[in-house]
């Protein structure tokens, strides 16, 4: 397992907490992946025009054997066996992993943005990537995960639930 990437995870429908544990123990057991860091679960309210439930959120550090594409498909596969349904952007969702950064990948394709475009702008990312990769730089902006979570407002809100121990 050579590459070292971060995926974002969340969920708003079903329940959450549950969906986005079972979305971590999928990826442990894809043979390609393995988890090598994980935060707790936050509460987030959703982002955006369309009103939803609140979202739980978390992420995780992987090592992975396969390149950023074939990542993607693994990562889309876990969402369809987990029942999400390709629905509207930024909508409710059973399950969503998105790639937030690949080593220092930047990529622009059609179907893979690396770094993910919105993760500085999102606390429920930020907050949680923090507890294990503060230190972490930014690919492109050149500033550690912690220096852009201090530079987001307090809103929309985030807030630890769980603890894993
Ligand atoms: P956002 O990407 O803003 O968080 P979203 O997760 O709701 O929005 P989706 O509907 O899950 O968006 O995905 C739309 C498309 O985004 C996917 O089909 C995928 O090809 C593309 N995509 C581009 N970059 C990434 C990335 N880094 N991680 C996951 N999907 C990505
Ligand atoms: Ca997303
Ligand atoms: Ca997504």
């Amino acid at each position: 397992m050579k590459y070292k990437a971060f995926v974002g995870i969340g969920s708003n429908l079903g329940v959450p907490t549950e969906n986005c544990e079972e979305a971590i123990c999928l990826l442990n057991t894809s043979p390609k992946i393995e988890i090598v860091d994980r935060s707790n679960l936050y509460e987030s309210e959703p982002v955006g025009k369309i009103p939803q439930n609140w979202f739980v959120n978390t992420t995780v550090a992987i090592k992975t054997s396969l390149d950023p594409e074939s990542l993607l498909e693994e990562l889309f596969k876990i969402e369809n066996s987990l029942g999400r349904k390709r629905k509207e952007k930024w909508g409710p969702r059973i399950i969503d992993l998105d790639i937030l950064v690949y080593e220092n990948y930047v990529i622009n394709s059609a179907t893979l943005t690396l770094p993910h475009p919105e993760m500085t702008k999102r606390r429920f990312v930020l907050l949680p990537l923090s507890e294990f990769a503060g230190d972490y730089e930014h690919p492109i902006e050149n500033k550690t995960i912690s220096e852009l979570l201090k530079e987001l407002p307090e809103n929309p809100q985030v807030r630890k639930i769980s603890s894993t121990g």
